[in-house]
């Protein structure tokens, strides 16, 4: 490929509206357009890399046993209404009519379209497991479409779907599906933790998303070194470790005038934050006034939250607090007036020795103590982990990251099979509803990932395996000799190897040839410059460590077949 005649406008200013470095970079060097908030044009140098990396998930589909197949984008609402998801799935489901002014969607995801593609024609125990799965747009009107490809309107996603006879058959199938998962983000060049979204009754999980790790990514994680345990920050629970408050165990009213916040009060009684008590007032779900409290250095996490006193729940004002009889700054679990609910974080169960409000006006209590000088109501998992938490599976300390969900695998069970009557006879003749399994992968998503993962201030550097080109060959002087004849004989032996290459013969200052390579950030850069031409030589520069070598023009080609062969996926 000619680079005079590759259609890749590059910009050499940041565009003002792009805050994340993929969406930036790819902007600049000419691989995406918008075309609309979240709608985005895929251009030949994007295209080449989203092609590599949807060949590398067909690669592991296929290895695993699923078949690949197309169904319509456009979906009649009808399967919808079946599911019961026409009404639950919300602004996000893009509808509209034909011109018979019947309803349609155009898939966000296709469930229903794959039952009802099954539905009456696979039958009987003896055909199960099938595995389908299609690489194909999807369309979410998301609230908010930003940073590129990271979160479109219309993207490209690889979507599959079990079906299984047995929770034994599905267990293996999902297993399998989660193993290809974590390969695909190996061959994709994808550093990402396996986050168990959802635990099954059993202990196992029944969902995992692969989050790439990135600064940039939406979700805070938490996970162990030592043991691999990831898991999202709402969805981790463990023992937070706790200190015991100041004092002699004996309860002690203290005077605290003023001192309403955990910052100071910790600071009064000269002890850390974590050996305070932090208590917050809140109506639950049914409007019952709760008083929850977590270890003074933690957050209230809201998904536990919503777990703990139902969706709905909510903090009280400043003047809800004074008619219910509590104080601002002031609320302890000792004394709190009749009705109101007493939940406390799991994690101060043991804890003996509380400081914490004194329900009193400029008061706080140092050695409250449960069981003796208040009950709880419950003990619930209530906190946000941070880093720094214990490991809730082998309690070594856990470190924090955020991430950027680039797939996910989920067991569904006989969800969409039993709401849409979707059935197979078993051994005995028994028609039950179809285990199911569903397994996402966000491929424009990984490609702007990978980009999180792979950049510095000049611009991508790709990963060989998606690369849209493996080597681009730069000569500083195109046209003429000795340069071009150089050049054409290492194009040839590199095209002869198998190479995929791109071949800057614009006219172009060297510096500007230099800088629309790297921020294009293919692999390898090989330099035709005058000096090295004289003696035989060019310039090999590897664009992740930025290392420069001079090779002779004869060996070039077959010294960057030995570095990118063994690097595609
Ligand atoms: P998110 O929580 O980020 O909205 P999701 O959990 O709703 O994603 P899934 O339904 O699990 O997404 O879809 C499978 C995959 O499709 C996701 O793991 C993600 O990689 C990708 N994906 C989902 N929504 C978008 C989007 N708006 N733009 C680009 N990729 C997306
Ligand atoms: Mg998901």
């Amino acid at each position: 490929m000619k680079m005079s005649q590759l259609y890749a406008p590059t910009l050499k200013e940041d565009p003002a509206d792009a805050e994340l470095a993929s969406h930036r970079l790819m902007l600049r060097a000419g691989m995406i357009r918008k075309q609309a908030a979240g709608l985005y044009s895929y251009l030949p140098l994007a295209w080449r890399s989203l092609r590599k990396i949807e060949d590398i998930v067909r690669d592991e589909m296929d290895a695993a046993g699923a078949q690949e197949l197309l169904m319509p984008i456009m979906v009649d609402a009808e399967v919808w209404h079946e599911s019961g998801r026409y009404n639950a799935y919300g602004p996000e489901l893009m509808r509209f009519s034909d011109r018979h002014e019947r309803e349609f969607v155009l898939g966000p995801t296709h469930e229903e379209t794959v039952v009802d593609l099954i539905k009456n024609e696979l039958r009987s125990y003896k055909q199960l497991p099938v595995n389908l799965y299609q690489i194909q747009d999807k369309f979410r009107d998301e609230m908010r479409p930003r940073f590129g490809l990271m979160r479109g309107r219309e993207f490209i996603m690889k979507d599959g779907y079990s079906f299984n006879a047995t929770q034994e058959s599905l267990q293996e199938t999902y297993d399998a599906m989660k193993q290809a998962y974590a390969n695909i983000c190996e061959r994709c060049g994808i550093k990402a933790l396996p986050v168990v979204a959802d635990s099954g009754q059993i202990g196992g999980d029944t969902s995992v998303e692969f989050m790439a790790l990135a600064d940039a990514g939406e979700a805070a994680l938490v996970y162990c070194d030592d043991c691999g345990y990831a898991a999202d920050d709402e969805a981790a629970s463990t023992r937070i470790a706790v200190t015991e408050g100041p004092g002699d165990g004996t309860l002690t009213k203290v005077h605290t005038p003023g001192l309403g916040s955990i910052a100071d009060v910790a600071a009064f009684f000269e002890f850390p934050e974590n050996g305070t008590r932090k208590s917050l007032a809140l109506f639950d779900a049914e409007g019952k006034p709760v008083v929850a409290i977590v270890p003074g250095d933690h957050e209230l996490n809201e998904c536990k939250a919503d777990h703990a006193f139902g969706e709905g729940w909510r903090m009280m004002t400043d003047e809800e607090l004074e008619q219910v009889g509590l104080f601002k700054g002031f609320i302890g679990p000792v004394n709190l007036p009749e009705g109101v609910r007493l939940v406390c974080d799991v994690s101060l169960k043991d804890s003996k020795q509380w400081a914490c409000g004194a329900n009193e006006i400029d008061y706080h209590y140092t050695g409250a103590c449960p069981g003796r000088d208040f009950e709880a109501d419950a003990w619930e998992d209530l906190v946000t982990v941070v880093a720094g938490d214990p490991c809730p599976r082998c309690g070594k300390p856990l470190a924090g990251a955020r991430g950027i969900e680039v797939s996910q695998v989920f067991q569904l069970g006989t969800k969409y099979s039993a709401a849409m009557g979707a059935t197979f006879a078993d051994e005995n003749g028994v028609e039950k509803p179809f285990l199911m399994g569903c397994y996402g992968v966000g491929v424009s998503r990984t490609l702007a990932a990978s980009v999180e993962q792979h950049h510095d201030e000049h611009g991508i550097i790709w990963p060989v395996s998606i690369a849209p080109f493996e080597v681009s060959v730069i000569p500083l002087d195109p046209g003429k000799e000795p340069c071009q004849s150089a050049c054409d004989a290492i194009v040839e032996a590199l095209c002869d190897a198998g190479i995929e290459v791109v071949v800057d013969d614009r006219s172009e200052r060297p510096g500007v040839k230099f800088a629309d390579n790297d921020l294009m950030g293919f692999p390898y850069q090989i330099v035709l410059g005058k000096r090295g031409l004289a003696n035989g030589t060019v310039e090999l520069k590897d664009r992740a460590t930025g290392e420069r070598e001079d090779v002779a023009i004869d060996e070039v080609a077959s010294k960057v077949a030995a570095l990118v062969i063994p690097q595609r996926a």
